[in-house]
């Protein structure tokens, strides 16, 4: 069992700020990971093709942890956690990390701990989704961050979300040829929220970087795709609409997601409310639970200076301080979030988009046809076997809420697939006191 006074899930941008402002105020801190460094997704792995703000302001984040003395120990994936019963005992978790016989569950004793583990990309069926060469669109630029080549290859970007600009522009610095952005909220919805960011310059050059490195780019708005079709298996083209007509973009790669969804699993298994789909925290990011912070975008899509913010406020949380001036900065990120979430809201005509043999489980091959007529998640599960694959329904969980309005019914670890040895550890770290689950996920919907 490994001790601390802070562990930290999550070393993205949230997870690594919370860490070393945390140990900077001289708590003992861990922070964990199930990647091999930290980073998160926008920093992950390397930098290359990064602009030159956002490699630097990784170099200083990094900096900045490494001096403050937090203990990072990547490959460590957070399975199960419990929070404090009561004040005198200390609240565990297990986390899995690979060895040379392969994994070792491993056991972690905290006071205070910080959730922030970050987004998944959401996946939406359509006909041909599941064909090779359709990828996520974050999916792809992680897989050309670890070095998968794109040079020359016709890469179509399409779906909803800021995301949908940095990755066509990451993919472009790589050699990609770009035939275009297809995004489906139209520019009605789009123009008020662009025209609300001129209190916040930084954005606006964000936003007008991604522009210039996408010159000659074309960036279709109300527009998404309908279909992919391939011939030996593999993707040769995209059928994409603008609600009047259709048409066919020939293309090597679609890269292709609809926003993002918050991973809340952790925060919904250790008993935090949940507020919209996002985990509930007050000015200081402490959530429902006593001693249970959450950072970044589990608490709200709302990007990078957010996630900054809010583990910086955590981090001092978490010694007993506060700062307004933080606090006021993390507020006007919350309402760039609820104005992000209602610019790029999905338009009814993409959840209409599977057909009756569309795949919808991809891991266990489920057709959007065998989910109808069921009441619901549970007996979907049971009759379809919908979302029982590996994954545990995090990528077929989210497009489910969105065609068929079904909510997750319940969050138990393990919360990722663990071998029985790591089950045998779990049983022994239970506490006493049983989180109501059931209770606490019907008050979430
Ligand atoms: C695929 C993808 C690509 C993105 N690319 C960009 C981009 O290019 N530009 C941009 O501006 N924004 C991008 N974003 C958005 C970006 O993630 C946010 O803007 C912001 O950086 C979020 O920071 P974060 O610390 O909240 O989360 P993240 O950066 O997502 O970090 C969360 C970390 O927690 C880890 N984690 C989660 N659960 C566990 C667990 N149980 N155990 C251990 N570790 C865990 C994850 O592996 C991850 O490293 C991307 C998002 C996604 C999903």
């Amino acid at each position: 069992m490994t001790q601390a006074q802070v562990v930290v899930v999550g070393a993205g941008p949230a997870g690594m700020t919370a860490a070393a402002a945390a140990a900077e105020q001289g708590c003992e801190v861990v922070l964990l990971d199930d990647n091999p460094g930290p980073g998160g997704q926008i920093w992950r792995a390397g930098t290359a093709g990064s602009n030159d703000g956002e490699y630097a302001a990784k170099e200083k984040a990094l900096a900045r942890l490494q001096r403050s003395g937090a203990k990072i120990l990547g490959g460590h994936r957070v399975f199960d956690a419990h929070a404090r019963v009561s004040p005198d005992s200390p609240g565990t978790l297990l986390a899995l990390r690979p060895d040379r016989t392969g994994s070792t569950a491993v056991r972690f004793a905290y006071n205070q701990i910080i959730l922030a583990t970050g987004a998944r990309e959401r996946f939406l069926p359509f006909p041909g989704w599941t064909l090779p060469g359709v990828l996520g669109a974050g999916g792809l630029q992680a897989l050309v961050k670890g070095g998968f080549p794109v040079e020359g290859k016709r890469v179509l970007v399409a779906g909803t979300g800021p995301l949908l600009l940095a990755v066509a522009a990451h993919l472009k610095a790589y050699g990609a040829h770009v035939i275009g952005v297809a995004e489906q909220a139209s520019l009605s919805r789009l123009a008020p929220f662009a025209a609300s960011l001129w209190s916040n310059p930084a954005k606006i050059w964000q936003g007008l970087r991604y522009r210039a490195a996408l010159l000659g780019v074309p960036y279709r708005t109300g527009c998404w795709p309908v279909a992919a079709t391939g011939d030996g298996g593999y993707l040769q083209s995209v059928t994409l609409s603008d609600g009047k007509r259709t048409w066919q973009e020939p293309c090597d790669l679609l890269a292709c997601g609809f926003h993002l969804v918050p991973n809340t699993e952790l925060a919904v298994l250790m008993g935090c409310k949940l507020a919209g789909g996002f985990v509930k925290v007050d000015r200081r990011q402490q959530s429902s639970v006593p001693g249970v912070f959450c950072v970044g975008e589990p608490t709200g899509i709302a990007g990078l200076d957010a996630a900054l913010v809010q583990g910086e406020i955590a981090g001092l949380g978490c010694a007993g301080k506060s700062s307004k001036a933080l606090e006021a900065r993390a507020a006007a990120e919350r309402a760039f979030a609820s104005r992000l979430e209602k610019a790029f809201a999905l338009r009814p005509e993409v959840l209409k988009l599977a057909r009756p043999e569309t795949i919808v489980c991809r891991r266990e091959d489920v057709p959007f046809g065998s989910l109808i007529g069921h009441t619901g998640w549970t007996d979907a599960k049971l009759q379809t076997r919908c979302g029982m694959g590996p994954c545990q329904g995090r990528i077929c969980g989210p497009a489910v809420e969105a065609l068929l309005g079904w909510a997750p019914v319940s969050v138990r670890p393990p919360i990722f697939p663990v071998p029985l040895s790591a089950l045998c550890l779990a049983e022994e770290s239970q506490p006493a006191e049983e989180l109501k689950q059931s209770e606490l996920l019907k008050e979430n919907a």
